[in-house]
């Protein structure tokens, strides 16, 4: 399942994102914010508890998410830039690290680091990467949370090809994949068009 939110707000605050004249500070802030409003809809079906609330009126019916049934991963480095706007909408999201980067020439994912927080086969994890382009890395570290026995993934980003969203439909159909827009196609580097280059470069002003 892929939900593409194509939201008014969220298409206006793309456009300035993928501005090539939109400065570092701006697209950190920009990232967030839609980060925000991407989680604000991948945990939609979440469970809540049931709790009765004092108001200064009466008892009100309550409904708590329990933050401790999930975890929120990005993938390193530009999913960092959405850790920021994932704990705006969940200050006590539980926070793991997946470190991936592609070889220039094959485009394959190189696992390089993986710490996620405890008992994570019992929590639904929330993969963050803003660009999902070939879908390799995406697979990649769904794989290695596979292999802990996480069951329940939904991937979230920014923005997707359609060639990583078919990858990762093939890969791995069980997982819900929300992407904020849809682009065109990916160039011969694997980069997405029109997109908004780098993610991770303009996140971090590393070029
Ligand atoms: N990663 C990026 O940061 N941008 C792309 O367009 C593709 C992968």
């Amino acid at each position: 399942m892929e939900k593409i939110l194509n939201h008014p707000l969220i298409k206006h605050k793309i456009s300035i994102l993928r501005d090539v004249k939109t400065g570092t500070k701006e697209f950190r802030e920009l990232v967030s914010e839609i980060s925000m409003l991407i989680t604000y809809e991948a945990i939609r079906d979440v469970k809540t508890s049931k709790i009765d609330v004092q108001t200064p009126l009466g008892i009100a019916n309550g409904h708590m998410i329990d933050e401790n049934k999930y975890a929120f991963i990005p993938i390193l480095r530009a999913g960092l830039g959405m850790v920021d706007g994932v704990l705006k909408v969940l200050p006590n999201a539980k926070i793991g690290h997946i470190g991936m980067y592609r070889n220039e020439e094959t485009f394959e994912p190189i696992p390089y680091y993986f710490k996620v927080p405890n008992n994570i086969y019992k929590r639904t994890v929330f993969l963050l990467d803003p660009m999902l382009a070939t879908g390799g890395s995406a697979v990649s570290a769904i794989d290695q949370l596979k292999k802990l026995g996480v069951k329940k993934i939904k991937f979230l980003c920014i923005v997707a090809a359609p060639e990583g969203i078919a990858n990762l439909k093939e890969k791995h159909p069980d997982v819900a994949i929300y992407a904020a827009v849809l682009d065109d196609h990916l160039n011969e580097n694997a980069y997405i068009v029109p997109g908004l280059g780098d993610a991770g470069d303009r996140i971090f002003g590393t070029k």
